[in-house]
């Protein structure tokens, strides 16, 4: 999906698809005065006006004693994809797990985000890297649920057969890519049964709310619910929250570094359009350039901000992921909540607008708001080893590979995850993984991505279910167990790490 823009100094890479080209910043944000085919719109936020002055006083809540809900062998906390992949993936390896989600449904933001479009799994040459967990739940979809190439396309360079899916979110720098929309809901039925058979334990509309910590050690977390405060113990612990809730709040370093005029710092509320003709609109798009211009400029004279949509797993449902909007945080309660108000009035204005207006659109009806906030970026852990921007010429492979993310754009390399990324440098018993592993912020815009948070979501699970049995520390657990188990589990690996594996593997 993504492109990459020369980098800035330290060599930061920033977002630049040929869907989403970026205009001129204006005074920290992008401009709104963009042309009509540079398509991204990000815009200011993050002024304190949406915020009252809170007061100064505190308040000592008096410590009390608080029922045990469970013990278990490895808890994992957060339902997204990451924490799907890592529940189902210990479950399988004999875990006794408890997957604890606050709201009612898998797949994070995923399926509750509607961020239908789960990126690159093929990388450019076509071949299909991100796999294990992620191929498996993609293969259990029903055909109706995904809109994608064929697989004999992906990796074509046929310029009709490119042209084709790169209006249909799967094809990039004139390449196929196997990058498809799904239905969220057929997405959630389907980890929901994978979750069930695989014996995970699960516990919806729970709410973690601290780790229990001793010295560096963390034993369990306590949340809150509809009963009110209870404690979980565990052997081990996976925080893949998105935002590393428990990690956070413990003494261990973060990271945060990204900057505000960066797409993967916006946040927004998704939403999905109904009753529209997306074949109509894409020919629109395609063969009257003219038109297009003006209806865009018309959008924004209406908007300000104006965004395009994208194809969905339906033609008569549009997906609309934006506008972004920039400086605000995603672990600021305030913040949240006038994202929301934003967001909604940005998508009630777009139906509008787009039903007076776009071809495809007459009958257009705001679907969906999405019920999670879309966010892109909050911390990131401090771990044992990152991926950094300069792994992406090196093509460097990590002894402690746990699988291989696509890069940005043909002339990097494929990405070797090391399995120290999920480790905090300051932690022992708990695990990271999704969209808070160590990297660096440009090696963020990738490792971010659904397919990315399955594989390293997958790889955790992995990793504290060998913990838990053994009796470990995950930092203790000998990589090549983890990386056999994953291997047996379907993950792919760099070949000079998979050639080292393939004797234990055989036994
Ligand atoms: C607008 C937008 C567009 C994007 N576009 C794409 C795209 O095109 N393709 C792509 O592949 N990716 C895209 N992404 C990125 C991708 O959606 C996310 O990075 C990915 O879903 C992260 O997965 P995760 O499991 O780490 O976290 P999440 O999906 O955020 O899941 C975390 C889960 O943990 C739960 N949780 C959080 N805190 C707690 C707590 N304290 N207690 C209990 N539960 C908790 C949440 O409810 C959630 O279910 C996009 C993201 C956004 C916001």
């Amino acid at each position: 999906m993504v492109d990459d823009k020369g980098g800035e100094g330290d060599g930061r890479i920033f977002f630049k698809s040929e869907i989403f080209k970026d205009g001129p910043k204006a005074a920290g944000n992008y401009s709104s005065s963009i042309g009509a085919e540079q398509g991204l719109e990000t815009f200011g936020g993050g002024t304190p006006s949406h915020k009252r002055s809170r007061p100064s006083r505190t308040h000592l809540e008096p410590a009390r004693e608080i029922p045990v809900f469970a013990e278990t062998d490895v808890l994992v906390v957060g339902g997204g994809p990451a924490g799907t992949a890592a529940a189902i993936a210990a479950a399988r390896l004999g875990a006794d797990v408890l997957l604890v989600e606050r709201y009612n449904h898998l797949g994070g933001l995923s399926t509750g985000g509607l961020v239908i479009w789960i990126d690159r799994m093929s990388d450019w040459s076509g071949k299909h890297i991100i796999r294990g967990f992620a191929e498996e739940i993609m293969d259990r979809l029903p055909k109706e649920a995904v809109a994608g190439p064929k697989r004999t396309d992906w990796g074509s360079k046929d310029a009709a057969t490119a042209a084709y899916w790169a209006q249909r979110t799967s094809a990039f720098h004139g390449i196929v890519t196997w990058s498809p929309t799904v239905d969220p809901e057929a997405l959630k039925t389907v980890s929901m049964q994978m979750a069930t058979e695989s014996k995970v334990r699960l516990l919806l509309h729970a709410w973690a709310a601290a780790p229990i910590l001793e010295g560096n050690t963390v034993k369990g977390a306590i949340f809150e619910s509809k009963e009110g405060r209870h404690a979980v113990f565990a052997k081990v612990v996976v925080d893949t929250t998105g935002d590393a809730d428990l990690i956070a709040r413990t003494h261990a370093v973060m990271e945060s570094d990204i900057d505000e005029s960066d797409i993967h710092h916006c946040m927004n509320t998704a939403f999905l359009v109904g009753g529209v003709d997306m074949e109509t609109w894409l020919a629109f798009r395609k063969n009257d350039p003219k038109g297009f211009a003006a209806f865009m400029t018309e959008g924004r004279a209406r908007l300000k901000f104006f965004e395009k949509p994208f194809v969905s797993w339906r033609n008569d449902v549009a997906l609309f992921m934006g506008p972004r909007l920039s400086g605000y945080s995603a672990v600021d309660v305030e913040d949240l909540t006038t994202v929301e108000l934003r967001s909604r009035q940005l998508a009630v204005g777009h139906v509008e607008a787009y039903r007076a207006l776009a071809p495809g659109f007459k009958n257009a009806f705001l679907m969906l708001g999405a019920p999670q906030v879309g966010v892109r970026h909050s911390r990131r852990l401090s771990g044992l080893r990152k991926v950094t921007r300069q792994q992406w010429d090196t093509g460097q492979v990590w002894d402690d590979e746990i699988g291989v993310s696509t890069s940005l754009s043909p002339k990097f390399a494929n990405i070797s995850v090391p399995y120290g990324a999920l480790i905090p440098a300051d932690l022992d018993n708990i695990l990271g993984a999704g969209r808070h592993v160590a990297c660096d912020a440009s090696s963020h815009t990738f490792l971010r991505e659904i397919p990315q948070c399955w594989l390293t979501g997958h790889a955790a699970g992995v990793a504290a279910a060998l913990a838990a049995n053994q009796g470990k520390a995950p930092r203790a657990v000998a990589v090549a167990d983890i990386q056999r188990a994953l291997s047996r589990q379907g993950a792919y690996f760099s070949p000079a790490i998979a050639q080292a594996l393939r004797p234990s593997a055989a036994e």
